[in-house]
């Protein structure tokens, strides 16, 4: 039986239909134009899913990863950088427009799930999968499962407090683990400690120099601490960094020790790989969301 997982993003929205073993059999992507507002999002997914759909009339299953998270008691979205979704009922509006049943979940679950299956965790029980990007989240995935928790807020370690006093959140608290290692948290520090504007990807270019040191020295120490409290908590058996800010090669070294560093164990040897799906996480996660889940 084929499957329909579709991404949909601040940017881009992207479909693919599966077949059973998750080979790509066809794959879109459009535009997500937020300014045409909300019905135009629901417009763009239901013929996206109508155009993978007519390749294949087996595609019974349809699953859909979005930004946010979806209320566990309204349906409704929330925390969703996507704006126009907030407070919305995008999956029953969805099924109704489509007159079929779907499945969906929010970006960093999708994430966990799918490289869980198909990527970088596929030998590993229970996974923590990161998303390090815009924002920080995160997701876990016991046994091939989404463990959502009882308020569907698991792994939301984004919004952990890392400093008491710190930083002000959109959230409403100070110090999350997000104001200081999501992408633009690290390119507004450097901006702070250097008077320049640049790209994450440029800065890391060259690691030497004072203020590189010290911009490095902090963010291995929020990265660190960030982790270390995670890992406390749930012990996963492995953590996969997904997201821009994942690409960093550093993490995977000295990130790493800087996490270990932290850690209540002498002992630690959980493996901090990179993801192995890259912009695809989304699209197979939607793909492998099952009842369970949802
Ligand atoms: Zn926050």
């Amino acid at each position: 039986m084929h499957k329909i997982g579709i991404d949909l993003g601040g940017t881009k929205i992207e479909g693919v239909l599966v077949d059973e073993k998750y080979n790509t059999v066809q794959r879109k992507r459009i535009e997500t134009h937020q300014e045409n507002g909300y019905d135009s999002i629901v417009k763009s997914i239901t013929s996206l899913v109508d155009e993978l759909q007519s390749t294949s009339k087996w595609a019974s299953h349809i699953g859909i990863c979005t930004p946010g998270v979806i209320d566990v008691n309204s349906g409704l979205i929330k925390n969703s950088n996507t704006q126009c979704l907030i407070g919305m009922p995008l999956k029953n509006d969805i099924e109704q427009a489509l007159d079929h049943k779907i499945m969906m979940e929010n970006d960093a679950n999708c994430f966990a799930l799918a490289e869980s299956v198909l990527g970088s965790a596929k030998e590993y029980d229970v996974v923590f999968g990161v998303i390090m990007g815009t924002g920080v989240g995160g997701g876990i995935v016991i046994n091939g499962t989404i463990h959502k928790g009882k308020t569907s807020i698991a792994g939301e370690w984004g919004h952990h407090t890392l400093r008491p006093s710190g930083n002000e959140c959109y959230c409403g608290k100070q110090g999350c683990v997000e104001t200081y290692i999501s992408g633009p948290a690290l390119e507004r520090h450097w901006l702070e400690l250097t008077g320049k504007k640049e790209q994450l990807q440029s800065i890391v270019q060259d690691l030497t120099g004072e203020k590189v040191e010290q911009w490095k020295k902090e963010f291995l120490e929020n990265f660190g601490s960030g982790l270390a409290n995670v890992i406390d908590i749930l012990d996963p058996d492995i953590i996969i960094l997904g997201g821009g800010v994942s690409n960093i090669s550093f993490l995977y070294d000295e990130g790493k020790k800087a996490v270990y560093d932290k850690v209540f164990s002498d002992s630690i040897e959980t493996p901090i790989l990179k993801n192995s799906l890259g912009d695809s996480a989304g699209v197979f996660g939607a793909c492998l969301l099952n009842n369970k889940d949802n």
